[in-house]
């Protein structure tokens, strides 16, 4: 059959074969039966006919196979010979039926190395190599599956190379097993770039997130540690962008600088808060690589990141025990110290005083003992809301342990005694915060505190005496009877204890009749007599005689002025009513002062007005003197009123001006009658140049604006002049006369009018 098929496949060389061998056949039988035969008929031809055909064939495909068969090794070595790739027959024993040249380019050696010793192959594996490739050539010997195996050699010079090694076996006509081979030269890069593929996706694969965009930030890829920190599947953010994971905790700055860092140093890392899918906001540590292409342009962004929440929960764990105390939650000894340097640092560079409290429970053992430490802490931890319910937000109130508090005031302004004050109404507010009653685990309980205190401003104690400075304080206080407050200081005690009595008089005198009025006289270039300015005056029974500067700025700190001042304009108003049957004093203009308090005082207009009925007077006879600071703010407000009095008849008069704010714009909104111009001009008139312009400047404006414009405290004959030259109209000083009292201001009244010339 095979033979068949072979000749059916070989047929036109048989067919030549077969002709040769009938050829030689039929020749040779006819020599034989021309000698055998005479006469030989066709029977005789028959036998021979038969016989060269028969052998004929015999022959013919004998020659045909063997033909074929170094036509096929003929070609294999052509192909073989010609391959790039190494390719080898191996014969069982080891030795080499068939070495392709090729061997010398992947192996350094000729093929004679080769069939010079049998299994000279396994001679070049890697040691590492060598268990794999002695199984795989025993396979092979029992006439194995094809295989492949990768494996390393070393070539002539020494050299590794990675080779992959193709085989299979073929059994020959006899039965011999040979093993054709087939190697792949030099596979190394292949094998490097595979091996670091797959270490890239190892890699990638951690337990960081790591996420890769495109230069316009498209997701391309996320790992398996991104999906589960965000809660998102790969293929519902691939295509997005990273703002899709944004908190909004950062603003656009934030984002901006970002990419202004990847874009000038190509990487950037630091902590940012981000979205979870399910709206979760933690925090992450977020480090991002710009990966340029061959041109240097930016191709990715691979951004990697891991979820810090732990961590940071850690931090704010580590810091609270670190600075707060565990029962309130306030600042303990050392983050009130912290700040404490940092106060008074600041103090130091602003000159504004700060101020230490120490506050100490009364008879705090007591509720301790008698009802237990949870009872005594809940007193705690309510003080301690009390106490910062107490303060403003910039201040601190910290806690040192036991019944023990600190409450660190800063930025109280740069005068002592005010800073003291201000002390001294924040203790009254704490004091008497704690003074409310308690509801401790449903006992009810009382408690009060004592309170030392210390100012300081800079740094000129240290904080170590600051300290020890409030602990003495407080113990005063306690020795004082508890429940009270007292200063380091004596002399801030003294400045303290001096105001508490000042209030106190003050608060008596309007109704002990110790105020009255001073009258000052405003004349006009003539030196005709026109009005009046009522001053106050304090009579007191044992200072004597108090100036206003000594008691009308308390007044006003304190709130007393709004009585104070309601009482000023009642006397004013009556001496106006009382001037009209004076003949000299009828046609007088009464100006009287108000505080910016006073003028405040939702009721004002009302009063004001009030008064006028009352003593049914003209309202023409009245001048309101209000400085810049009353009417500056809430300027609506303020106008408003001024009108309100106004359309009455009241009239108004801008006092100390200059000293303020004097701007054009708001001077025109307000319905003046008169500008002051401020004494402290006047007094340098002659000899300070700048002054004298800021006086010709007042009295310009006051023109433009269509409005009276008079200088007060002229005390010489040449300030008079100057300001006469320069177009004033109204003067007030002691060049005229001084603030007097009625009988003798009416006195003067009299001297004016016999002479209308000054003194
Ligand atoms: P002021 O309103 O600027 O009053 C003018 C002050 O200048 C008065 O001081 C007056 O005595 C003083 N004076 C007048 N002429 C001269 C002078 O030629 N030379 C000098 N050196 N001083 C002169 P006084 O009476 O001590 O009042 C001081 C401040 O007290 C007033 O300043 C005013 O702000 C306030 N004041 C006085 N009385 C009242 C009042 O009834 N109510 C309110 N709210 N404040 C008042
Ligand atoms: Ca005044
Ligand atoms: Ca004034």
């Amino acid at each position: 059959m095979n033979t068949l098929r072979f000749i059916a496949k070989h047929r036109v060389s048989y067919l030549r074969f077969t002709f040769l061998g009938i050829g030689l056949v039929l020749t040779f039988a006819t020599i034989q039966i021309t000698l055998l035969y005479p006469n030989p008929t066709p029977r005789h031809l028959i036998v021979p006919l038969l016989l060269g055909t028969t052998v004929g064939l015999l022959l013919s495909t004998l020659i045909a196979l063997r033909r074929e068969v170094l036509d096929g090794q003929r070609m294999f070595r052509a192909v073989a010979d010609l391959a790039q790739e190494f390719i080898y027959l191996r014969r069982v024993d080891g030795s080499y039926e068939y070495v392709s040249p090729s061997c010398e380019q992947l192996t350094g050696y000729s093929t004679a190395d080769f069939y010079a010793q049998p299994s000279f192959m396994s001679k070049l594996v890697h040691p590492e190599d060598r268990q794999a490739w002695d199984r795989h050539v025993h396979q092979m010997d029992q006439l194995g599956q094809p295989e492949k195996l990768v494996i390393r050699i070393h070539t002539r010079n020494g050299e590794m190379r990675w080779i992959e090694h193709l085989c299979t076996d073929v059994r020959d006509a006899q039965g011999n097993i040979f093993g054709v081979r087939s190697t792949n030269l030099d596979i190394s890069g292949r094998v490097d770039h595979e091996r670091e593929m797959a270490i890239a996706a190892v890699a990638f694969e951690t337990h960081e997130a790591i996420l890769i965009t495109d230069r316009d930030s498209r997701i391309l890829r996320v790992n398996r540690a991104f999906c589960d920190i965000t809660g998102y599947a790969a293929d519902e953010v691939i295509g997005q962008t990273p703002a899709l994971f944004r908190s909004g905790r950062h603003d656009a700055q934030f984002y901006a600088e970002m990419w202004t860092t990847l874009r000038t140093q190509g990487r950037w890392a630091g902590e940012t808060w981000d979205r979870r899918k399910n709206g979760e906001i933690y925090p992450k540590y977020l480090s991002i690589t710009a990966v340029p292409d061959q041109s240097g342009e930016v191709a990715y962004y691979v951004g990697t990141f891991s979820d810090i929440t732990v961590r940071k929960d850690a931090e704010a764990e580590i810091n609270r025990l670190a600075y707060y105390d565990p029962l309130t939650h306030l600042p303990n000894r050392r983050l009130l110290l912290d700040r404490l340097a940092h106060t008074m640092a600041a103090s130091q560079r602003h000159g504004r005083h700060g101020a230490v409290l120490f506050i100490d429970l009364d008879h705090f053992k007591n509720l301790n003992d008698t009802r237990g430490h949870d009872v005594g802490d809940h007193l705690l931890i309510e003080v301690a809301d009390r106490l910062i319910s107490c303060v403003r937000a910039e201040d601190t109130v910290a806690r040192l342990g036991g019944d023990e508090f600190v409450v660190l005031l800063e930025d109280l302004g740069d005068d002592a005694p005010q800073a003291a004050a201000q002390v001294e109404a924040a203790a009254d507010k704490i004091l008497c915060a704690i003074n409310q009653p308690y509801l401790l685990k449903g006992y009810p309980h009382h408690s009060t505190s004592s309170i030392g205190a210390v100012l300081f401003k800079g740094q000129s104690e240290n904080i170590d005496e600051l300290l020890k400075h409030a602990d003495v304080a407080l113990y005063r206080a306690k020795d004082a009877g508890r429940a009270t407050l007292r200063f380091f200081d004596p002399t801030m005690q003294a400045a303290l204890d001096a105001r508490a009595v000042l209030e106190a008089d003050l608060r008596e005198a309007v109704v002990k009749h110790q105020f009255h009025l001073h009258y000052q006289a405003q004349l006009d270039s003539a030196g005709h007599i026109i009005g009046a300015e009522a001053l106050l005056r304090w009579q007191h029974p044992q200072r004597g005689s108090v100036p206003p500067v000594e008691f009308i700025p308390f007044a006003e700190e304190c709130g007393l002025i709004v009585p104070i001042g309601r009482w000023v304009l009642q006397v004013a108003c009556k001496q106006i009513k009382a001037w009209e049957s004076h003949p000299l004093a009828k046609n007088l203009r009464l100006a009287v002062n108000v505080s910016a308090s006073q003028f405040m005082q939702e009721s004002f207009v009302e009063e004001a007005i009030q008064q006028i009925q009352i003593n049914d007077l003209d309202p023409h006879r009245l001048k309101l003197e209000l400085t810049e600071s009353a009417l500056i703010d809430g300027i609506d407000n303020a106008i408003e009123k001024m009108r309100a009095l106004k359309t009455v008849g009241i009239g108004f008069s801008l006092d100390d001006f200059g000293t303020g704010y004097s701007s054009l714009s708001y001077l025109r909104r307000l319905p003046l009658d008169q500008l002051k111009i401020d004494r402290s001009f006047v007094s340098d008139i002659m000899t300070n140049a700048s002054d004298a312009v800021i006086a010709q400047t007042i009295i310009g404006m006051a023109r433009n604006l269509g409005l009276d414009v008079i200088a007060e405290g002229v005390e010489t004959q040449d300030q008079f002049r100057f300001l006469d030259q320069h177009g004033c109209n109204g003067y007030q000083g002691y060049l005229f006369s001084r603030p007097l009292p009625l009988d003798e201001f009416e006195q003067l009244l009299k001297e004016n009018d016999t002479s209308p010339q000054q003194k």
